[in-house]
C-alpha cells in the first residue's frame, strides 16, 4: 500500500509537532503495514532530521511543493502515468492557517481523493487512526481494535450534499447499530432530517431524534456543526462531498473542514463513502 504524506510548516517543524506525534505512535503499524510513504520534500527531510521512522526503507522523497510535489501526488491519486507511480491514499497534516493548504493543488488533491474513492486523511487524530483501520484490514489489529471503538463517548457528525444524500441514509441504515453506539449523532438540516427518518422507520423511539438536527448546510448548519468540532463536542465528521458540483456555500464546507484541522489532535473526518465505508467495515 502507498500513501503520499504531507505536513504542514506548523506540523513537521519540531519533535512536538503532529509529523512527529502521529510518526511515533504509528511506528509499529506503519512498519507492520509496509506502507510505503511517498513524501513531498520538506515532510521527507523532516522525518529524516527528526530521526522519525528511523532505518524504514520505504520512504519516497518527492520534489518540494515549489517543485510540484503536491501537484505530483495529485495526479499520481488519480493514476499517474504509469500503474507504479499510482496512490492509494493521502495523509495531509493540515495546518489551517498556513495559505499552502489552500493553494489549488492541495485542494486538488483532496478532490482527486474523492473523485477516486481513496481516503484522504487531514488531521493527527485521522492518521493514527487510519494505520488503525489498515491494520484492521490486514488482519494485524489487536489493541488497535480498542482505539478504534472509542466511539461510545463520541459524537458523530452525518452531512451530505444533495447528491449523496441517500448513500448517506442507505450507509446509515446499513452501519445503523454501529453509528447508534457513538453518544450522540448530529447533522445539517435536511440531512439529519433524512436520517431521522430512517431511524424511525427503523423502530427508533419516536419521540427521539436519532440525529440531532442543525441549520441546513447552506443557511449555516455546517458552521454550527465546526462550532461544536471546535468546542470538543464533536469527534468524527462523516462529510459526503459532492466533489463534481459547484457550491453556493462552498466557503461554510471549508470552514467545517478547517475547523476539523484546527482540532487535529482530537477529531477526525471522512469525506467519501468509500472511506467510510472501510472505516465502517473494521467492526464487523
Ligand atoms: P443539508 O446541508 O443537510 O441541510 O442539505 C448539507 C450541506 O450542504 O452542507
Amino acid at each position: 500500500m502507498r500513501f503520499g504524506l504531507i505536513a504542514s510548516r506548523l506540523h513537521r517543524q519540531d519533535a512536538s509537532g503532529g509529523l512527529a506525534h502521529w510518526a511515533a505512535v504509528c511506528d509499529d503499524g506503519i512498519r507492520a503495514l509496509q506502507l510505503e510513504l511517498h513524501a513531498v520534500g520538506g515532510t521527507y527531510d523532516a522525518l529524516m532530521r527528526q530521526g522519525l521512522l528511523a532505518g524504514y526503507d520505504r520512504l519516497v522523497r518527492y520534489p518540494d511543493g515549489r517543485d510540484g510535489g503536491v501537484m505530483r501526488l495529485v495526479s499520481h491519486i488519480a493514476g499517474g502515468l504509469a500503474t507504479a507511480n499510482e496512490l492509494d491514499g493521502v495523509i495531509y497534516l493540515i495546518d489551517p492557517v498556513d495559505p499552502s493548504s489552500l493553494y489549488p493543488e492541495a485542494l486538488a488533491l483532496k478532490r482527486q481523493c474523492v473523485v477516486h474513492g481513496k481516503p484522504f486523511v487531514s488531521t493527527v487524530a485521522g492518521a493514527a487512526e487510519w494505520v488503525a483501520v489498515e491494520l484492521a484490514h490486514a488482519g494485524l489489529a489487536s489493541e488497535e481494535k480498542t482505539r478504534l471503538s472509542a466511539i461510545d463517548s463520541q459524537t458523530v457528525a452525518l452531512i451530505a450534499h444533495d447528491a449523496l444524500k441517500d448513500r448517506m441514509v442507505e450507509f446509515a441504515a446499513t452501519h445503523f447499530d454501529l453509528l447508534s453506539r457513538f453518544k450522540a449523532r448530529v447533522g445539517t438540516g435536511t440531512t439529519g432530517g433524512r436520517l431521522n427518518d430512517m431511524a424511525w422507520s427503523r423502530g427508533w423511539p419516536k419521540d427521539q431524534p436519532w440525529v440531532q438536527r442543525y441549520l441546513s448546510g447552506p443557511l449555516g448548519g455546517d458552521a454550527q456543526i465546526a462550532e461544536l468540532v471546535l468546542d470538543r463536542r464533536c469527534q468524527k465528521a462523516i462529510f459526503f462531498e459532492d466533489p463534481h458540483v459547484a457550491r453556493q456555500h462552498e466557503a461554510d464546507i471549508q470552514l467545517l473542514e478547517r475547523a476539523v484541522c484546527s482540532t487535529t489532535r482530537d477529531t477526525t473526518c471522512f469525506n467519501s463513502p468509500a472511506m467510510a465505508e472501510r472505516w465502517a467495515s473494521t467492526f464487523s
